[in-house]
């Protein structure tokens, strides 16, 4: 690999990567590569369904720097079973996973069942809460119902990740403690909302994510994405906010030190 010839960053983090999927299976290896070559060390692997979860934990006990965290999503919602919710308890005792998610609500797909994602969501809100884990949470066309349902759980501590909700849903969010997710979206000129948010909100509930594959970055629609993007990211909101992108890098990685606790601080790289 060639040494990338302008100043490394400090430590990113990673807060939403869904390494675990197919299409790294060719490549991981690389793709783990140029993360770290971006300065992307660290990163959150979050579960979608029940049948993730193993893959989940082998990936992340062969790699360094990648971490754990499970749940049942709100768009596999065909998959779950109740008794994934037992397993998913028996999961939660390991000393190495840092939150519970992806977690969720999704009213965008609408043969999605509202009531059962109620469910699924509301007793992993509840394990969260009982576990004292952050939670990682999916809110699209729904961020109004993740709010009510998170102030049912007080205490709680999370990200909503990719938020796209609006400014005082956001602040709703920072009042009970939670962070925003920022990734591929923030990079299209044309999310103006979206942007005046990661302008102008409180840097200490920021963090930085990809959802790769998912949601690439301006300038690569319809390409997979991956970690190593994320510096594309950084710099698209060091220039919103008009800060130097190492003062966002080193306040990101901070706030995900102190979500997703001592487990990924203590980890000697
Ligand atoms: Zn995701």
């Amino acid at each position: 690999m060639t040494e990338p010839s302008h100043p490394q960053p400090a430590w990113l983090v990673d807060s939403h990567v869904h390494l675990d999927d197919a299409s790294f299976d060719d490549d991981r290896g690389q793709v783990l590569e140029r993360a770290a070559g971006a300065g992307v060390r660290l990163m959150v692997v979050p579960g979608v369904d029940a049948a993730s979860w193993p893959r989940i934990e082998a990936l992340c006990r062969r790699h360094d720097g990648l971490y754990p965290a499970y749940g049942l999503h709100p768009l596999f919602l065909a998959r779950h079973r109740p008794e994934h919710l037992g397993l998913l308890r028996e999961r939660l005792v390991g000393d190495d996973v840092v939150a519970l998610g992806e977690i969720g609500l999704d009213f965008y797909v609408d043969t999605l069942d509202r009531g059962q994602q109620q469910f699924y969501f509301e007793e992993q809100l509840a394990l969260a809460t009982e576990f004292g884990l952050p939670v990682i949470v999916h809110a699209r066309r729904a961020v109004e119902e993740v709010v009510l349902a998170l102030r049912r759980f007080p205490g709680l501590r999370g990200v909503v990740h990719s938020f796209a909700g609006s400014g005082q849903q956001a602040e709703r969010l920072y009042d009970m403690g939670f962070m925003l997710g920022m990734g591929g979206p923030v990079t299209y000129p044309r999310a103006k909302r979206l942007r005046h948010l990661v302008a102008t909100m409180p840097i200490d509930n920021l963090l930085l994510e990809t959802d790769a594959p998912d949601q690439p970055n301006a300038g690569h629609q319809g390409a997979r994405n991956e970690p190593a993007r994320m510096l594309e990211t950084l710099q698209a909101i060091a220039e919103l906010r008009g800060e130097p992108p190492e003062s966002i890098a080193a306040a990101t990685t901070a706030n995900a030190f102190r979500l997703f606790g001592m487990a990924i601080a203590n980890r000697s790289l």
